[in-house]
């Protein structure tokens, strides 16, 4: 059994300092000197998971291969690790309390009181050691900031892990911000302080700082946080604002932070072999070629909400030495003043998933004009039932051709709902109009069939291709054939369910069911997604 380390990364003074990319980072570097490193993420809020949040609340919901609907942030990790993570590597309060609510009904803890500690607490410590289950290093970041009522369990839990398994088990990171005060053109240690004063307060004492600047931090400041703090001066790292996310490993790793991390944990002092990612890290620096692609979507204030997807769109571009720049069109609009205005000089467009019908038509009018002008399209899951809609619509003539999501009375549902499936984890679903919202979409991997000879062949290179999924409705195979005879072609199946669709006198148009973006990694770019961005740029030279 491997003895697993822990490696757990907090934050303080204020939320948004980017602690899932420090985590994401320190991640890497570990994983590119030959460890098996994976990550957790433990969210103090009481949601069972984000799956029912707005994406406005919170950002985009990520979806795991086995099906869980996590934090946005297990999306970096994926990104950055090059891994599958699963429902096992994210958990919030929500989750603990059921369980423990579930196991005092059953009189699992015989006839004793159920408290915070101990029950909560040994919960959140089983979760933990679990995630870290054949693991050489686990990464654990806590949500939320230093301070917080609801995060007092997660760090109790921490402290008590460090009593049991000692210093070269159990490390604690912290990240703060150091605030640069414009009139004393000073950098402020202060906030720093008295966050690591109110972790000490709660039993933890961290080795090792990363301060969020917008400004390079002179020694003398390192120095005044190092003695302040109680951490080695080498264990306070600067995390400098970064062109790229992708760049910020590499510099940490200038700072040599893995240093004090392998004094620590007794890890060997060897080099991580980042070649590949520098020479990525460069081509989104400095690329060659750029092309743009219009973001057709409804949540454009809030651009986290498409998190996976804008990332993949740069992974693409990386790795075909192309910058990707994108062109956010609000739907709406387009419904209001029309697609020509807005997508007129684009080299790709892109409608995204979306949930409701509010910008739906918009999305259409977009589709339409891509395939009409031959620009390089792709949909995604909404993306592709409204493709369906609008060839059934506008090519085949099915004027009231529409999604049942919205007009459930639809004479001609091309977007359907099936009243019965068989969910990721083999359980049989009943679906209506009145499901409940949490989990019980169709969520998580499955296989999708490929026809040879179309662009999702050329994308993949294979027959069956696994990816994600996060949708209620489906595509009616009922208009197969009346779609297939006007010219669209089926090209992905999954045991009945239409998972792509293409149209065949189009240069490059492409509708998928799943989300390809989900399974996009920095080294390992998705097929369908690369695919897409290479036909935007040879488009861009014509
Ligand atoms: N609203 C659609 C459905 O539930 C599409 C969902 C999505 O795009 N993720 O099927």
């Amino acid at each position: 059994m491997t003895e697993t380390k822990y490696i757990f990364v907090t934050g303080g003074v204020l939320s948004s300092l980017g602690k899932g990319i420090t985590a994401a980072s320190i991640g890497t570097l570990l994983k590119h000197k030959g460890l098996r490193v994976s990550v957790l993420k433990l969210d103090p809020y009481i949601n069972v998971d984000p799956g029912t949040m707005s994406p406005l609340e919170h950002g985009e919901v990520f979806v795991t291969k086995d099906g869980a609907e996590t934090d946005l942030d297990l999306g970096h990790y994926e990104r950055f690790l090059d891994t599958n993570l699963t429902k096992n590597n994210n958990f919030t309060t929500g989750q603990i309390y059921k369980t423990v609510i579930e196991n005092e009904r059953e009189g699992k803890y015989l006839g004793k009181t159920i408290q915070v500690v101990p029950h909560i607490v040994d919960e959140i410590k089983e979760r933990i050691i679990k995630a870290g289950e054949n693991k050489d290093i686990l990464i654990v970041e806590l949500g939320g900031t230093i301070g917080d009522i609801e995060g007092l369990p997660f760090v109790e839990s921490i402290r008590q892990m460090k009593h049991e398994y000692g210093l070269n088990r159990v490390m604690n990171l912290h990240v703060t911000l150091l605030p640069y005060i414009k009139t004393a053109g000073e950098l402020k240690t202060k906030p720093t302080q008295h966050s690591v004063q109110e972790l000490r307060r709660i039993g933890i004492s961290p080795q090792m700082i990363i301060l969020r600047s917008e400004y390079p931090i002179p020694s003398d400041i390192k120095r005044k946080i190092a003695i302040s703090c109680d951490v080695n001066e080498d264990s306070v790292i600067a995390a400098l604002d970064a062109p790229t996310i992708y760049e910020v490993p590499l510099n940490m790793h200038a700072q040599d932070v893995l240093k004090p991390i392998c004094r620590q944990l007794e890890l060997e002092d060897d080099e991580p072999k980042m070649q590949k990612w520098v020479e990525l890290v460069d081509r989104i620096k400095t690329p060659t070629h750029n092309t743009t692609i219009a973001f057709v979507g409804k949540y454009l204030d809030l651009k986290e909400s498409y998190k996976s997807l804008t990332e993949a769109l740069i992974h693409a571009g990386a790795n075909i030495d192309s910058k990707v720049t994108i062109k956010w069109v609000d739907s709406e609009k387009v419904e209001d003043e029309g697609a020509q205005k807005y997508l007129e000089n684009v080299d790709g467009i892109l409608v995204a998933g979306g949930f409701g019908s509010r910008g739906v038509e918009g999305k259409i009018a977009s589709i339409k004009y891509a395939r009409e002008n031959k620009v390089p399209f792709l949909g995604i899951c909404l993306g592709m039932q409204l493709a369906m809609i609008e060839f059934a619509r506008n090519v085949i003539g099915i004027e009231d051709a529409n999604s049942v999501e919205f007009d459930t009375g639809c004479k001609n549902p091309i977007v359907y709902l099936i009243d019965q499936f068989i969910s990721h984890d083999g359980r049989v679903e009943i679906r209506t109009h009145k499901s409940p919202l949490g989990g019980t979409l169709r969520l998580g991997e499955y296989p999708c069939n490929i026809k040879e000879d179309t662009k999702l062949f050329e994308s993949y290179g294979e027959k069956v291709i696994y990816e994600r999924h996060r949708h209620r409705y489906e595509a009616n195979p009922k208009y197969k054939e009346q779609l297939e005879s006007g010219g669209m072609i089926v090209s992905g199946e999954s045991d009945g369910l239409i998972e792509a669709v293409e149209i065949a006198d189009h240069p490059w148009f492409l509708g998928v069911q799943f989300h390809p973006e989900f399974t996009s990694k920095l080294q390992n770019p998705n097929p369908s997604i690369l695919s897409f961005v290479k036909a935007a740029c040879a488009a861009d030279e014509e």
